[in-house]
């Protein structure tokens, strides 16, 4: 086999394996020559080496037999001065394993927090379709959705999540190259490889991954060229069936400044959010946590009722709860007292202000009214027909338990209602609520989209 016939055999494969992996793999080899049933070839990296060998040793080897020339193994050496092992691939070789570069070695994983392990993560109703979909992603096997995008607001768990499903990977398939960095990470990779000239090595690198997760996608709105090479990454590895995972604060489709292919790319897998937390999950955490807390300090006492009422008063955040029981335990610790409800309003009293929401008067009429499907203007208005007065009644309850409105402030939000109206209203409420399943649910359903 000639240059010239290496020549046309470019073109062929060029053909079989599209330009753009063509331009990525194939051309940078340099033919060197065949010898004894062995094809030399030359290359830039001992990673580019591998990673032909890996994905199209078997083609390179079909193809340049059915060509006509005699040639039993490929082998792949690089420039003397770069530390490199060889890597060949053929007929007398059959240990692919081999040639196989551990992503340690070439493309550092960000660090994985130990604590984030799926054991350590509690399910709830919030998050039971994220933790579902992760754990599917984490079992390895064939690709069904792709990417899987998971999205939610800040401290509800992506990252956890994320990591979770990355040591998860790293215990089941140990061989897989599995990379997780933050959008942040990534767009300093390659602004680095920018400046040093290495894109070249940088493409390599990430489209060599067979896992890709990339945390807080976000980040790279607004930031053209950043996007631009993580569009081409990840197209690249979705051609070969390779895992993305990525999360992001909101759905793709809300992320301002990202470009609208990038969106629709982003979507195209399973999108799952995780939801704000309830009052159960809350307190599901905490129980978790206790057990760690309790092992620090095995002499303090905790009351029973402050785990709910931390998850009671506490924001949907869990990194601000968590936050809660360590400083909780350390102070009562510090200050030699039991943790009882006293304790904790004493040591948390900024936490609890700042996650104390004002729940307004005019936020909880427009969930009403959606809730029963009337107007707002219906449910402020003179109408007196049960469909809107019964919401109505609903609505001023509701605002005398969540807000700290007096009932003449409340008449005046209802079409400038007298109080005694107000107070009927309420009143009335509080005896359906016993006897109406119906109305109880609603109610309860009401608080609890409005305290979210
Ligand atoms: P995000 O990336 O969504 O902002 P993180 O994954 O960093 O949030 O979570 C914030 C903190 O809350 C972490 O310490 C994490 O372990 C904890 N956390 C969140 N959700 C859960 C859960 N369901 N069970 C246990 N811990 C959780
Ligand atoms: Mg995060």
């Amino acid at each position: 086999m000639t240059k010239d016939q290496w020549g046309a055999l470019q073109q062929d494969l060029k053909e079989s394996i599209g330009a753009s992996n063509y331009k990525n793999w194939i051309e940078p080899l340099g033919f060197e020559g065949l010898e004894n049933g062995v094809a030399t070839f030359a290359v830039p990296t001992s990673f580019l080496g591998n990673y032909v060998s890996r994905n199209y040793g078997d083609l390179l080897l079909y193809k340049m037999t059915s060509s006509g020339a005699s040639v039993r193994r490929i082998e792949f050496t690089v420039p003397a001065n770069t530390a490199a092992r060889p890597a060949s691939t053929g007929q007398s070789q059959s240990t692919p394993q081999m040639m196989h570069t551990p992503a340690s070695d070439v493309l550092p994983s960000a660090p994985l927090d130990k604590r984030f392990t799926f054991d350590a993560f509690v399910v709830g109703k919030p998050n039971e379709l994220a933790h579902a979909a992760a754990r599917r992603v984490a079992e390895g096997g064939e690709v069904t959705f792709n990417p899987l995008f998971l999205y939610g607001g800040v401290g509800l768990g992506k990252t956890h999540l994320m990591h979770a499903i990355a040591w998860e990977l790293q215990t089941r398939h140990p061989h897989l190259n599995v990379l997780y960095l933050s959008a942040e990470q990534f767009m300093y990779r390659f602004v680095q490889a920018l400046r040093d000239r290495k894109m070249m090595d940088f493409k390599e690198l990430f489209r060599s991954v067979d896992v890709l997760m990339v945390d807080d996608v976000q980040f790279i709105a607004g930031k053209d060229s950043t996007q631009e090479e993580f569009f081409h990454t990840f197209n690249a590895l979705v051609d070969q069936n390779k895992q993305i995972i990525i999360s992001a604060d909101r759905a793709p489709g809300e992320i301002k400044d990202l470009e609208s292919r990038i969106a629709s790319r982003l979507q195209s897998g399973l999108v799952v959010d995780l939801h704000p937390t309830d009052f159960e999950l809350r307190l599901g955490i905490l129980h978790s946590k206790l057990a760690t807390h309790r092992a620090t300090y095995p002499e303090l006492e905790i009351e029973g009722k402050v785990l709910e009422f931390l998850a009671h008063r506490i924001s949907t955040n869990v990194r601000v709860l968590e936050g809660a029981l360590t400083r909780l335990f350390a102070f009562a610790s510090l200050v030699g007292r039991p943790i009882n409800l006293e304790l904790t309003q004493d040591c948390l009293a900024d936490i609890l202000r700042a996650s104390e929401r004002k729940i307004t008067i005019e936020e909880i009429q427009r969930k009403v009214a959606e809730h029963y499907n009337i107007r707002l203007s219906e449910l402020v208005g003179p109408k007196r027909l049960r469909v809107f007065a019964r919401p109505r009644q609903v609505a001023m309850y509701l605002c005398k338990q969540l807000t700290s409105r007096s009932l003449p402030e409340i008449g005046r939000h209802f079409g400038k209602r007298d109080h005694t109206t107000v107070m009927h209203g309420v009143r009335r409420i509080e005896e359906l609520k016993t006897q109406d399943g119906q109305i109880a649910e609603d109610i309860e359903m009401l608080r609890r989209a409005l305290e979210a």
